[in-house]
């Protein structure tokens, strides 16, 4: 089941925490090359969704087929070389790397020198490490935060974390990038930046899934939308279709 436009067909996941059902039968289908927003009140499941997507947590039952392959209870490693990108709701770097090595930790996977090469400085590794570096040079340039390469992350400012997060998360080579609320805390000229980064990605042939609370930006930049509440689907259509959508108004409303 599902077409060749479709990257992502989730079917009936449930992921229960004890009594709690972070998600209850949602079923999920994304298209490729869109934007699609994940939307819901506080503590509707839309992180939880991002982890079971990732491999992060294994749903207590349901099915998800990435591509071509099922990836339910898949290991999250399996799961981001396999395409699945994302950036974590929190700012998850290492501090006190610099922005470049950031990227590299990203781009581990890439390299094929053992350790007696690397260490030996043979040319396999040098060789290795030097287009290692050049490709996190291209993706930090990517994001604008060329210039910042050697500041440590941790001296960054706030909006240009989350950047690097996206750059970091590029370095994986992704069909699909999940975003888990990037403009959260951030200026309006940040998140005119993000955007822009955003739509780039895109651009790029990369799928996206949005977890937003900025409803402007949902608006601008989404093709589809699916709204969460209570670990259940209430809505899904286009941003107008949604906003204006009588259970989406009371569930935030109500939340
Ligand atoms: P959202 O991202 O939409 O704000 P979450 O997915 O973080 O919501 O949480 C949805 C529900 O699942 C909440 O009730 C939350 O407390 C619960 N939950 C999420 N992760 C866990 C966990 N690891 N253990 C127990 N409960 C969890
Ligand atoms: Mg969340």
């Amino acid at each position: 089941q599902g077409g060749p436009d479709q990257i992502l067909l989730a079917k009936d996941l449930l992921m229960q925490f004890g009594g709690v059902k972070a998600l209850n039968q949602v079923d999920l289908t994304v298209k490729r090359g869109t934007i699609h927003g994940l939307i819901g009140p506080n503590g509707s499941g839309k992180s939880t969704m991002m982890n079971v997507l990732t491999g992060i947590y294994v749903p207590t039952a349901g099915s998800i087929k990435f591509v071509e392959e099922m990836i339910q209870g898949k290991s999250s490693a399996h799961i981001a070389l396999g395409g699945i990108a994302r950036t974590f709701q929190n700012v998850q770097l290492f501090g006190e790397m610099t922005a470049l090595e950031n990227v590299l930790v990203g781009l581990h996977h890439t390299f094929n020198s053992t350790l007696p090469e690397v260490a030996l400085r043979l040319p396999r590794a040098k060789r290795e490490e030097q287009e290692a570096t050049a490709r996190a040079m291209n993706l930090l340039n990517f994001v604008g935060l060329a210039d910042l390469a050697m500041e440590e992350a941790r001296n960054l400012p706030y909006g240009k974390q989350r950047l690097l997060e996206i750059a970091r998360a590029l370095a994986l080579d992704p069909r699909l990038l999940l975003l888990d609320e990037p403009a959260a805390g951030l200026t309006a000229p940040d998140i005119k930046e993000l955007v822009a980064i955003i739509n780039k990605v895109r651009d790029h042939g990369i799928t996206l899934i949005l977890i937003e609370h900025h409803m402007d930006m949902v608006m601008a930049i989404c093709d589809t939308v699916t709204v969460l509440d209570f670990g259940q689907k209430i809505a899904e259509g286009t941003p107008a279709e949604v906003q204006a959508d009588e259970k989406v108004v009371e569930a935030y409303l109500g939340g």
